[in-house]
């Protein structure tokens, strides 16, 4: 049994994961601001005697945890919700990353980031394997997310080289599913809730930009392999399902799953909004035995019974 810190653990993915480690026997400490995080993610775990929920922002100190393992999965990751306070953003993805890997190198214990596709920008290289160094704008509305989420990446492998600290750094692409936020903003969860609403879906910019998109459960069986490879493996790792479709594409199966006539609502493309996105996971294939399993449609379904669950 190990203790086991998830930073943003009442998140989307968070939630998931405290609820996976738990299922392994292990002690979870879920740490979230509850910023876009959400008690509601973790109501089915708080009476669990292996589970520990603290109230707190991971660029708070971390000096009273001792840990065995930490993720760090701290941060906004829909773009609405990243830019509102792109400050806050930014300090969370760099100092958040500072604070787990202090924890980290106190303790002994690994550390695994959150990264992300984002740190391709909008790619010339397509698809995107681990050796691409991306083609991001610094001082775009993205910029807190991309750029923070690089220097995170730096400070790992800074941390990892100077203080021998034990890292792992996946990147993960679009993710859906369950507990994400009605309200999260990313196209997946806008689509299913407009569609059941009886709302046209809305699709920014004429609809031909792809996105490769990855159901959780099999996200997060990704990063637990990444876990518990050897210290000799410290990533960056993709972790996305390289099947790829537009938005129109997305649009029509969201559509055709839920039986919405409403058709589409066509706004403006937001700045920066990368035209393609697809992982090659050669790597997380060879070196972690990990691909993805469950299919868009398939995926698509336990995402939709899970809205038409949830308040409106
Ligand atoms: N998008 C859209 N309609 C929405 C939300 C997003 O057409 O209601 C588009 C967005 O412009 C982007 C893609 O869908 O091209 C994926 O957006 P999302 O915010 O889910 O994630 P991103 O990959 O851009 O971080």
């Amino acid at each position: 049994m190990k203790r086991i810190l998830v930073t943003g653990g009442a998140g989307f993915v968070g939630s998931h994961l405290c609820r996976e480690l738990l299922a392994q026997s292990h002690q979870v400490i879920c740490l979230d601001n509850l910023h876009s995080g959400r008690l509601s993610n973790i109501a089915a775990l708080r009476d669990h005697p292996q589970f520990s929920f603290i109230e707190r922002d991971v660029i708070q100190a971390l000096d009273d945890l001792e840990v065995d393992e930490i993720y760090n999965l701290a941060c906004p990751a829909s773009p609405p919700h990243y830019q509102k306070d792109p400050i806050h953003t930014w300090k969370t993805c760099v100092l958040g990353a500072l604070n787990v890997l202090e924890l980290a190198t106190r303790c002994g214990a690994k550390v695994l980031q959150a990264s992300t596709s984002e740190v391709y920008g909008d790619p010339h290289v397509h698809p995107q394997p681990e050796s691409y160094w991306g083609h991001v704008n610094p001082i775009g509305l993205r910029s807190c997310y991309d750029e923070g989420k690089r220097a995170a990446e730096t400070l790992f492998f800074d941390f990892h080289r100077q203080h021998r600290t034990a890292i792992k750094v996946v990147r993960i692409f679009n993710t859906y599913g369950p507990h994400m936020a009605p309200d999260d903003g990313r196209v997946v969860s806008n689509f299913i809730v407009q569609a059941l609403k009886g709302q046209p879906m809305t699709i920014y910019g004429d609809g031909s930009q792809t996105r490769s998109f990855c159901y959780v459960d099999d996200l997060v069986a990704g990063i637990m392999k990444t876990m518990a490879t050897d210290a000799s493996f410290t990533g960056p790792v993709n972790l996305g399902n390289p099947g790829e479709f537009t938005m129109l594409e997305l649009a029509q199966q969201v559509a055709a799953l839920t039986g919405s006539t409403a058709g589409i609502d066509f706004r403006p493309l937001p700045s920066d909004d990368p035209k393609q996105r697809k992982p090659d996971i050669a790597q997380a294939a060879q070196t972690l035995g990990w691909q993805p399993t469950v299919p868009l449609a398939t995926g698509l379904v336990k995402t939709i019974a899970y809205f038409q669950t949830q308040p409106h």
